[in-house]
C-alpha cells in the first residue's frame, strides 16, 4: 500500500530477505557465542545444567530474534514506529508531545504592509523563499499549529510550506500526489516525519528512489522514481507518496528533520458551494484536517502493511486556524432534526451530536455533526432548520474515556487541537455505519465502527461531504 502504488515497497518480497537475512545473523552469533560457552561450562554437564543452559539459549535467542527483527525491518520499511499518525483521537497526546519542543510564537512582522496586497497580518519571514512569487499568498495565513519546526503539506495548492517559529521560511511544490479519493490517497492529518533515506531500491523491480523523507507509514515524500538506466518512471501515478522533482526532493530532504511536525490538509480557496447548501463552518477559517476516505493505520505488524491493516474515515474533518472567531457549525441544508445525541457512554467517541434529515432528490439523506462543544438551544427532535442556521460550536467532546481507551490515563486528552467538526453524510439516521462493518480500532479492540470503515465508506452507506456540499473544492 502507499508507496507500494509506487512498485518501491512491495512488502511479501521485503519479508523474504527479512527473514533469510534474519537467520544468518542468528546461525552465526549462536555458534560463535553459544556452543563455545556451552563447553566451557557443561564440560561435565550435569541434567540441570543443560536445563539451564537451554532456557538461557531461548532467552538469548529471543532476544536475537527482536534486535535483528528491528534491523532488518528499519532497512526494509523504515520502520513502522516512524511516520506516526497523530491524528484523530490518537491524535491529543502525541500532538502535546510536539508542542514540547515549540516555543511561544512571535508576533510575525509584517514587510508586505509598503505593497498594496491586502494582507492583514504576515507569517512570512523576512527571507522567506517562494517557489513562486503568488505564494505570497500564505502570507496571510496563520500556520496551523504551533510547533518551531513545522511543515505543511497543503494538497490544494501542491504546495508544502515550511515554517519555522511561527514564520514561513520556504514553499517547495508538489509534482505529484494520488489521485483524490482512492483509499490509499495521501493522509491527512497530524504527522511527525520520519525517517530519511538518501537512496534505495525496490525490492520487487529495479527502480529507485533518492531523498526520501517519511510521512506516515508507507507514505513517503521523495523524488520522481528512476528506473536502473536512470529513466524517469513515467507513470504520474502515485500510490499516496508525494513526488517533487528532483532539486526539490533534495532541498526538502537537506531541510526537514526526523521528528519535524507536519499537518497534512486541504484547504477552502476554491470551494464552490452547490446551489441549495450551505458550509458546515465558516470556511474562510477552517481547513480540512482528515479527508473522506483517508487511510488510518490501526494495526500493527513487523513486515506487512497491507489494506486490512488499515481503516478509512468515514467523514470530513474540519479544523478551525489558530485565529478563528467564528467556531459556529451550521446546518448544510434545509432539513428537521431527527437526533440530539449528548457526550456519554452511548456516544461512541463521537460526543455532542446532531443529525439531521435532508430530502434531496426526492430521498433522504443525513447529516451528522460530531464532537460538537455546544449545541443549540432551539434544536429539538422535530424542529425544522433552515440551510446555514447555526445549530452549535465546534468542539472536542468524545474524547473523554467512553470509547477509544488509549493515551496516558487510558482515556483521551482533550487538547484544544482535538477541536473540530466530524461531519457526516449518510443514508441512515445512526451514529455509527448504515450497514453493518466491523473496525479495529487504535487500541487494537475489533468493534461496530463509528466515524470510520473497514473498506471505501461508499460501500457502508456514506457519501463523501466535500463531493456533496460543494461544486468546486
Ligand atoms: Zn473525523
Amino acid at each position: 500500500m502507499g508507496c507500494g502504488g509506487d512498485f518501491v515497497f512491495d512488502n511479501n518480497h521485503g519479508s523474504f530477505v527479512f527473514h533469510f537475512w534474519r537467520l544468518l545473523i542468528i546461525d552465526a552469533t549462536l555458534a560463535a557465542w553459544g556452543y563455545k560457552r556451552f563447553f566451557y561450562s557443561c564440560g561435565l554437564c550435569s541434567f540441570l545444567c543443560i536445563i539451564g543452559w537451554m532456557i538461557k539459549k531461548i532467552i538469548l535467542i529471543v532476544i536475537l530474534m527482536l534486535l535483528a527483527g528491528s534491523v532488518f525491518l528499519f532497512h526494509r520499511t523504515f520502520s513502522y514506529e516512524q511516520g506516526k499518525n497523530i491524528d484523530l483521537s490518537t491524535s491529543a497526546l502525541i500532538y502535546d508531545s510536539i508542542n514540547l519542543a515549540s516555543t511561544t510564537t512571535s508576533t510575525p512582522e509584517s514587510i508586505f504592509t509598503q505593497q498594496s496586497q491586502i494582507l492583514v497580518s504576515n507569517y512570512c519571514d523576512s527571507n522567506v523563499k517562494f517557489y513562486e512569487n503568488s505564494d505570497n499568498k500564505f502570507c496571510s495565513l496563520p500556520p496551523k499549529n504551533h510547533a518551531f519546526r513545522l511543515f505543511e503539506i497543503n494538497l490544494s495548492d501542491n504546495r508544502i510550506l515550511f515554517y519555522l517559529n511561527g514564520l514561513l521560511q520556504k514553499t517547495y511544490p508538489i509534482a505529484y500526489q494520488a489521485a483524490y479519493g482512492v483509499w490509499f490517497q495521501t493522509p491527512t492529518g497530524y504527522f511527525e516525519l520520519g525517517v530519511k533515506k538518501q537512496k534505495f531500491m525496490s525490492s520487487v523491480i529495479p527502480v529507485f528512489m533518492e531523498n526520501a523523507v517519511q510521512l506516515y507509514e508507507d507514505f513517503f515524500i521523495h523524488n520522481i522514481p528512476y528506473w536502473k538506466d536512470g529513466s524517469k518512471v513515467d507513470s504520474q501515478f502515485s500510490g499516496g507518496c508525494i513526488r517533487l522533482e528532483d532539486p526539490v526532493a533534495l532541498e526538502f530532504y537537506n531541510d526537514s528533520q526526523k521528528g519535524d511536525a507536519v499537518v497534512s490538509y486541504l484547504n477552502f480557496d476554491k470551494a464552490v458551494l452547490k446551489n441549495g447548501f450551505y458550509a458546515p463552518v465558516n470556511i474562510s477559517q477552517f481547513w480540512v484536517r482528515q479527508r473522506y476516505n483517508s487511510p488510518l493505520k490501526t494495526v500493527s505488524k513487523w513486515y506487512e502493511d497491507k489494506r486490512e491493516n488499515y481503516i478509512q474515515h468515514a467523514g470530513l474533518d474540519l479544523a478551525p486556524y489558530p485565529n478563528a472567531t467564528d467556531n459556529y457549525v451550521y446546518a448544510i441544508a434545509t432539513g428537521t432534526v431527527e437526533k440530539i445525541i449528548y457526550n456519554g457512554s452511548q456516544d461512541a467517541g463521537l460526543g455532542n451530536g446532531v443529525i439531521l434529515n435532508h430530502l434531496v432528490d426526492k430521498k433522504n439523506v443525513y447529516s451528522l455533526y460530531a464532537h460538537l462543544g455546544l449545541i443549540d438551544d432551539s434544536l429539538k427532535v422535530g424542529s425544522l432548520v433552515l440551510g446555514g442556521q447555526k445549530i452549535g460550536k465546534v468542539g472536542n467532546t468524545g474524547y473523554g474515556c467512553n470509547y477509544w481507551r488509549i493515551g496516558k490515563d487510558g482515556c483521551d486528552e482533550t487538547g484544544e487541537a482535538d477541536t473540530h467538526l466530524h461531519l457526516e453524510i449518510k443514508e441512515a439516521p445512526v451514529l455509527g455505519s448504515p450497514k453493518s462493518d466491523k473496525c479495529v480500532i487504535p487500541s487494537g479492540k475489533i468493534t461496530d465502527c463509528v466515524g470510520y470503515t473497514s473498506d471505501n465508506p461508499v460501500l457502508f452507506g456514506y457519501t463523501d461531504p466535500l463531493t456533496f456540499i460543494f461544486d468546486q473544492f
